[in-house]
């Protein structure tokens, strides 16, 4: 039999840990990328000996593949997609293909929000009771080149929509659904329910012992598996009521309850506050119950967990003023999140880009809670349009150093200052990082200057 074609399309970190895999497995590989390689990328490969093309597709050697690798940043309608779709070629994603080549137990995360949070803890649960465990997927190295030497006995994969959309026949083991809310809709024809059915392909290959945790409060997980038949076993997370099996939150105490054992913490013994972060520790701590961890171990690992910069991530506090980054928040729903888990009157830092936002979902919190508004960014005319009669203190600015010194000129004591942007960054920043590393440097160096 000739050797199979294997043609890799995007050379980003699964697209190359993909291009070394087929390569480790005898395939004949051959990546392409329409735009520039990182260095690093064109280094692995040149110094692995695959062949690659940069800057442009050349069709007729990708169309004559036996099976694509797509990255999950090329969207279907791309006209080579297309043109490889019409004449039947296989396309996957890395997650399909590395899947197919380690024998570790699989834990797949996804949801619209919560994945990476929730798939670092799950990772951080089973490393501390001292399992063989990989992390993977979205976030951090590459699957497939970790699949090359594979040693371990649990692989956890944060799985995007996108890379759900090119997998068909990975069996995962644990399957956590976080909430689904509307978001990245041009990839699906403007059509909620198609998110909504890439989201439940996590589902596809479930068996009847298999364990499916997902967020009970997420009207459209509840409707689509009203839709369905029960796959797995259904293990429901609740804000609201006690649930059994299951998880829930109960007067402050993280609980999960079922036939076998139950455990709870009060969540103020843990560093994530918030509802949302309730509903993912619920999962995680789910999750490594499902797998078999002693309590004891599950209470260290949450209590020990540092969660990844720029959500909710407590900064410094200068004259009894807490500083708090929550940069990643780039959507209305994330301010939700963001302000639910404040406890102190709030000085709120919003803005950047506004993604047509409605911010009707905020009414009660602000009210609540926002003393002040800071606004920052490009748009700044369209918060204070809908802020400018709620919020009793308005500031606009173009500048997060300002910013940063106006939230601690307002603040009195036991306040809190929080950038939560409910808009991207790409109007006075790199990235979200880049905004987030910006406000924390804008803090230190107003303590400096303070002391
Ligand atoms: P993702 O990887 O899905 O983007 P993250 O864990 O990075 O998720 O969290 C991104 C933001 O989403 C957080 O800053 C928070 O505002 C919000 N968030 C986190 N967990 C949840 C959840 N379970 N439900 C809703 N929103 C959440």
């Amino acid at each position: 039999m000739s050797v199979q074609k294997i043609v890799i399309l995007g050379g980003g970190e699964s697209g190359v840990g993909a291009a070394l895999l087929a390569q480790a497995k005898g395939f004949d590989v051959f990546l392409s990328d329409k735009g520039a390689l990182k260095e690093t990328y064109r280094a692995t490969l040149q110094a692995a000996a695959i062949p690659f093309e940069e800057g442009y597709h050349t069709e007729e050697r990708i169309l004559d593949a036996t099976e694509v690798i797509k990255s999950p940043g090329i969207p279907e309608k791309a006209p080579l997609v297309q043109k490889l779709r019409a004449q039947g070629t296989p396309i996957i994603s890395e997650i399909e293909f590395a899947a197919r080549y380690t024998n570790a137990k699989l834990i797949g995360i996804t949801g619209s929000n919560g994945k990476t949070t929730t798939t670092l803890l799950i990772y951080h649960l089973l490393k501390t009771a001292g399992l063989n465990v990989g992390l993977a997927g979205n976030i951090g190295d590459s699957f497939a080149e970790q699949v090359i030497h594979d040693t371990f006995d649990y692989f956890v994969l944060e799985l995007s929509s996108f890379q759900l959309d090119d997998m068909y026949k990975t069996h995962l083991d644990v399957m956590v659904l976080l909430n689904i809310t509307p978001d990245h809709l041009d990839r699906y024809d403007y059509n909620f329910q198609n998110y909504v059915a890439s989201k439940f392909r996590i589902l596809q290959n479930a068996t009847p012992t298999d364990d499916f945790i997902y967020f009970a409060e997420s009207q459209p997980i509840l409707d689509e598996l009203a839709r369905r038949n029960p796959v797995g076993r259904e293990l429901p997370i609740s804000l609201k009521k006690a649930v059994s099996p299951g998880a829930y939150l109960n007067e402050g105490q993280l609980i999960t309850a079922n036939k076998e054992r139950s455990f709870s913490i009060p969540q103020a013994e843990t560093p994530l506050r918030g509802p949302h972060n309730a509903i993912n520790m619920l999962a995680a701590v789910l999750t490594a119950q499902s797998i078999g961890i002693a309590n004891e171990d599950i209470t260290n690992g949450l209590k020990t967990f540092q969660n990844a910069g720029h959500r909710l991530e407590p900064v410094r506090t200068i004259n009894q003023i807490q500083f708090i980054n929550d940069s990643k928040a780039t959507n209305v729903d994330s301010v939700f999140y963001a302000l639910s888990s404040m406890d102190a009157p709030t000085i709120w830092i919003a803005g950047g880009q506004d993604k047509g936002n409605d911010y009707s979902q905020l009414d009660g919190l602000v009210d609540q809670k926002v003393k002040a508004l800071i606004c920052l960014g490009v748009d700044n005319h369209k918060l204070v349009a809908y802020f400018g009669q709620k919020v009793p203190i308005i500031y606009e600015t173009q500048s997060i150093t300002d910013a940063v010194k106006k939230g601690l000129e307002l603040g009195k004591p036991g306040d809190i200052v929080l950038l939560s942007p409910a808009c991207a960054s790409f109007d006075l920043f790199k990235n979200y990082e880049d905004r987030g590393n910006q406000f924390k440097a804008a803090v230190n160096n107003l303590m400096m200057n303070d002391e």
